[in-house]
């Protein structure tokens, strides 16, 4: 049986935020990342800070994982990459964007490689890369104001679109690609953008223009792409600590098609 799991449905800081996380939240979100298991092989979307707390609640072994797929290099998807610590058979491809600044954030890592534990591979953009499980992944450049990337994955008739970390506005290659998706996964950082201008008032720093420098979807957002790119299902990932809580989200969201993400979650395919 082929299997998503939602290893983290949170954004950057995590729900709650450290330093808030007196308070009664009862939402817990941690940082984002996606278990694939497809044709007998798992693939690892991302290398989150939670990665171990995320790997004992799920009782999932690294040592099993075949292939993973960077989407980019800010802290929160790769900084849990010294999880990998046991030497394989054959070091584990991992997969990254060819690009100055992507090249020099893995360099942090580049100890793994010596040690035969990670393999990188550098991609580009719109490059199809085949797996031996008959999994093709085209990597799909995103808007984040950083090089991102986001993949479309397809096998077995079956076509999954992971955009974790972008604004709305997509260039028509990666719309193109992402049409017809069975699952959706998006960015779904806000409900809307006071809640953004809030997070930067209670950090004390200036909020950006949010008009143009603005580089995440709110959650209506993540609807349209979902409508644009005419996909299926939707799951939302990649949200905040300052949406409302898990259950207002379900009953203000969540239809047949449309499903507010949480952290374990499992989809079968
Ligand atoms: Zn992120
Ligand atoms: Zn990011």
């Amino acid at each position: 049986m082929n299997k998503i799991t939602i290893l983290g449905s949170g954004d950057t800081l995590g729900t709650p935020v450290v330093g808030d996380h007196i308070q009664q939240i009862k939402t817990k979100r941690t940082r984002f990342g996606l278990l694939l298991e497809i044709n007998g092989k798992k693939i690892l979307i991302d290398t989150n800070p939670d990665l171990r707390e995320q790997c004992l609640r799920l009782g999932l072994d690294l040592k099993t994982i075949d292939n993973i797929f960077v989407t980019h290099t800010h802290p929160d998807h790769v900084n849990g990459m010294g999880e990998f610590f046991y030497r394989k058979e054959a070091p584990i491809p991992t997969y990254h964007l060819e690009h100055p600044l992507i090249n020099s954030h893995t360099d942090s890592f580049r100890y793994l490689e010596r040690e035969k534990v990670l393999n990188f591979l550098a991609f580009e953009n719109y490059q199809p890369i085949k797996l031996e499980n008959g999994m093709v992944v085209t990597p799909i450049e995103l808007n984040h104001g950083f090089p991102c990337s986001g993949f479309v994955i397809e096998f077995d008739n079956t076509k999954i679109g992971i955009v974790s970390d972008t604004n709305l506005k997509l260039k028509e290659k990666s719309l193109d690609l992402l049409n017809n998706c069975d699952i959706l996964f998006a960015d779904a950082f806000s409900e809307d953008l006071e809640q953004v201008s809030s997070l930067y008032d209670r950090c004390g720093i200036t909020t950006p223009n949010l008009e143009n420098e603005w580089f995440h979807m709110t959650i209506s957002e993540a609807i349209d792409l979902q409508r644009k790119t005419n996909s299926k299902k939707l799951y939302t990932v990649h949200m905040s600590s300052f949406m409302s809580s898990h259950d207002k989200l379900v009953d203000k969201y969540q239809t047949d098609n449309v499903v507010v993400g949480y952290d374990l979650c499992e989809i079968q395919i």
